[in-house]
């Protein structure tokens, strides 16, 4: 598991919101995934994840940097090689509601990404009725509409069309944060399952911590547009360097009574992307500012084996 799968370099989506003001819901990110294992990405609401995810996966064009996709510049192909890259990444999203056309059956729903290789209708049938047992599901549901499934069934139905062809790289954005607790657990034990079998990477993106520790190998996380702290899952708990981590583990009970941890409230709100503050991004909000801190960008700097940080309490 060491080959780059995927490369964010210095990538920038900015969006002019009028008046000469820009937006930068994402601005200036770097980090990469290897081949096979699960990057999480958390940050609170407004934070730039989804922007990323869906700049990576080109639903936005990126306004600066690049994304290297096994080892190709993502945004600049085109023609079978773009069509590909539409194959190998694929992407679950929120809310399998909105997602899923309520007009269509399973059936199509499923075999949309499929209808391009000119299946059989027996064929593209089998394929299909194949990819619901995956999740899961049974073959009796092609035929149904998404509204006579509960959210944690439309949500095996989106896995069903994320992996209908044959991807490599699935970015989930928040898959799992509409679904009641109880189903969580379940989708996420269906992403490691699926992963193990088919060699799957991912880019898990959730508004906590507490949800990505189980299923992540590093975790990535966000603030106001900006990558703050990256590291293995293991250490960023154990070890979270960054003020902004601190405060979002500080949040996450811990299921041991005779284990204390301190909660750092943080004052104010997250300000605008197209406001942010000078210097570090959060030192509006950082109980551990020091006046460089408003003078000067912190450099997204490796501190120690793999593990990234952006603070000046690190440089
Ligand atoms: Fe806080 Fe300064 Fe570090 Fe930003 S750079 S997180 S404001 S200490």
């Amino acid at each position: 598991m060491s080959e780059a799968m995927v490369e964010v370099k210095n990538l920038k989506k900015h969006f002019d919101i009028g008046n000469g003001v820009l937006l930068k819901a994402v601005d200036g990110v770097t980090f990469s995934i290897k081949r096979g294992e699960t990057l999480g990405l958390v940050g609170e609401s407004g934070c730039g994840k989804s922007t990323l995810g869906r700049t990576i996966i080109r639903l936005y064009e990126n306004t600066d940097g690049e994304v290297l996709f096994k080892g190709k510049n993502a945004h600049q192909l085109k023609g079978r090689d773009a069509a590909q890259f539409h194959r190998d990444v694929q992407m679950i999203f929120q809310d399998p509601q909105a997602s899923l056309n309520p007009r269509m059956t399973v059936m199509d729903i499923i075999a949309e990404g499929l209808d391009i290789h000119g299946l059989s209708k027996g064929a593209r049938a089998d394929r299909v009725k194949e990819l619901l047992e995956l999740v899961g599901l049974s073959k009796a549901h092609a035929s149904r509409f998404p509204h006579e499934f509960s959210g944690g069934q439309r949500q095996r139905i989106g896995i069903a069309r994320a992996l209908a062809v044959e991807p490599e790289f699935i970015i989930a954005d928040e898959p799992i944060s509409a679904l009641d607790v109880s189903i969580q657990a379940q989708v996420v034990n269906l992403l490691e399952d699926l992963q193990q079998d088919r060699g799957l990477t991912y880019l898990f993106i959730a508004h906590d911590l507490s949800m990505v520790k189980h299923i992540s190998t590093r975790i990535g996380v966000m603030y106001l547009g900006k990558m703050v702290e990256m590291a293995s899952s293991n250490e960023l708990y154990a070890e979270p360097l960054h003020p902004y981590t601190q405060a979002l583990l500080s949040s996450i009970p811990i299921p041991d009574p005779t284990v204390k941890r301190e909660r750092i409230i943080l004052q104010g709100d997250l300000p605008s992307p197209a406001n942010a503050p000078s210097g570090c991004v959060f030192r509006t909000r950082c109980p551990k500012a020091i006046p460089q801190c408003s003078a000067e960008v912190p450099e997204w700097k490796e501190v120690g084996s793999n593990h990234w940080v952006a603070c000046h309490l690190y440089q």
